[in-house]
C-alpha cells in the first residue's frame, strides 16, 4: 500500500512538472512566433550609428550616410557627424546642416520624412532629438540637456513607447551644481585674475560650451582661438560675434580672457603665455571628478555641462514613461540597470554589434 501511495504521489508530481514544462514550451513557441512577425518586432542596435530597424528604418548619428533609408544627425559635435557620405540627404536642423557641411567640406541637403519630427535637445546650437511615429512612438535623444540656459530651450520629455537615450553622465556621482551658482564662481575667478593683471584661458569645446562662455563674458571682450571663432561664426548671432576678437599673439593685450579648445592645452601658444603667468581652467561636466583638473593639467576646473546629469537623465526617462529604454554613449550599462532597478522600466544598453530584438 505504502509503495503505491508513494508512486501515486510521484506521478502527480511528475504530471505537475510536465505541465509546467509544457506551459513554458508554449510560451517559448509563442515568443518565437511573435519574433518572426515583422510588425511586432523591433530591432535596435549599435552599428552604423544607432540603427532603428523598425518602420521606417532610421540611422541616428550614422558613421556613413548612404542613398537608401533615413539618416538623422542630432548635432554637429565630431562624434555625432558622419565620416563618409555616399548619399547627401540627411535629416537635421539648419544649423547642424551648416556646421556639418563646413566640417565635412561637402554640401549636404536636408530632407524631410513624414512621421519623423525634430524636437529641441537643448545641448548645443541646432541640436535636436528625433521623434519617430509609425504607430509605435520612439524618441532618440542624441546628446541632450533639459535646462533652459542662455537663450536655448532645454529638452522636454515626450510620452513614447520606445526611448533611446544618451548615458554620458549615467551614474549617480554626476550631479551638477546649479548653473547660476557655477557661473558666479567662474566669474569671480576670471575677474580676480584679471584685476591682478593675470590673463586667463578657459578651455571648452568650440561648438556649444564656447558660445555659452562668450555670452557669459561678453563684457570682457574675450579673445577667441581660431576653431572657436569658426564655430561661433557658424552658429551665433551677428551681435554676439561683434563682441569677440580673434586671438593673435602679436595683438593680444594683457591681461586678457582667451576662450580655446582643450586640445591646445599643451601647445606652444599655452606654453608661451604660461611662462608669463597665464592661468588656465577647463569647463566640463567631468570636472565633478577631482582628478579631472590634474588629468587636464589646468589650474582650475568648473563643472558646467551641456548634458543632462544623472538625476536629470532619470527624471527625463520617468517623464517619457516608455515601455522600453535603450541606453548608449557613456555609462550605458550602469544607466540601464539603474532605470530597471529604480523605475522598473525594461532597459537595455546598446553594445556594439549586439542586437536588441524585442517583441511588442
Ligand atoms: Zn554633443
Ligand atoms: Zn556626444
Amino acid at each position: 500500500m505504502c509503495g503505491s501511495a508513494i508512486s501515486a504521489a510521484t506521478s502527480i508530481e511528475r504530471y505537475r512538472t510536465l505541465s509546467v514544462l509544457q506551459l513554458k514550451r508554449d510560451k517559448y513557441d509563442l515568443f518565437h512566433s511573435q519574433k518572426s512577425m515583422d510588425a511586432n518586432t523591433l530591432e535596435v542596435r549599435l552599428g552604423n550609428g544607432v540603427e532603428y530597424l523598425g518602420k521606417p528604418r532610421c540611422y541616428f548619428d550614422p558613421a556613413v550616410v548612404r542613398n537608401s533609408d533615413i539618416y538623422c544627425i542630432s548635432h554637429a559635435h565630431e562624434d555625432h557627424l558622419p565620416r563618409d557620405i555616399e548619399g547627401k540627404k540627411v535629416l537635421c536642423s539648419d544649423t547642424t546642416l551648416r556646421c556639418a557641411s563646413s566640417r565635412l567640406g561637402r554640401t549636404l541637403e536636408s530632407s524631410e520624412w513624414g512621421g519623423i519630427e525634430m524636437k529641441d535637445a537643448g545641448h548645443v546650437a541646432g541640436s535636436v532629438m528625433f521623434l519617430v511615429d509609425s504607430g509605435r512612438r520612439a524618441l532618440y535623444t542624441g546628446d541632450f540637456c533639459p535646462r533652459d540656459r542662455l537663450g536655448m530651450t532645454g529638452a522636454r520629455p515626450i510620452k513614447v513607447d520606445v526611448l533611446i537615450t544618451e548615458a554620458t553622465y549615467g551614474v549617480p556621482r554626476y550631479v551638477f551644481p546649479p548653473t547660476d551658482g557655477m557661473v558666479g564662481v567662474m566669474r569671480d575667478w576670471v575677474e580676480d585674475s584679471i584685476s591682478q593683471g593675470i590673463s586667463v584661458a578657459l578651455l571648452a569645446y568650440p561648438l556649444g560650451k564656447s558660445q555659452e562662455l562668450i555670452t557669459m563674458f561678453s563684457d570682457l571682450k574675450p579673445y577667441l582661438h581660431g576653431s572657436v571663432m569658426n564655430a561661433t561664426e557658424l552658429v551665433a548671432s551677428p551681435d554676439l560675434i561683434s563682441k569677440c576678437t580673434p586671438y593673435s599673439r602679436e595683438t593680444a593685450k594683457e591681461p586678457f580672457l582667451l576662450i580655446c579648445p582643450p586640445s591646445v592645452r599643451n601647445s606652444n601658444l599655452m606654453q608661451y603665455w604660461k611662462k608669463k603667468g597665464l592661468r588656465t581652467a577647463a569647463v566640463s561636466g567631468w570636472a565633478i571628478d577631482s582628478s579631472f583638473k590634474y588629468k587636464m593639467r589646468v589650474d582650475e576646473a568648473f563643472p558646467l555641462s551641456d548634458h543632462a546629469d544623472f538625476e536629470e537623465l532619470m527624471a527625463f526617462v520617468k517623464a517619457c514613461d516608455p515601455s522600453v529604454v535603450f541606453t548608449y554613449h557613456g555609462f550605458s550599462v550602469e544607466l540601464a540597470s539603474e532605470i530597471q532597478r529604480s523605475l522598473d522600466i525594461d532597459a537595455h544598453p546598446l553594445i556594439k554589434n549586439q542586437k536588441s530584438l524585442l517583441e511588442f
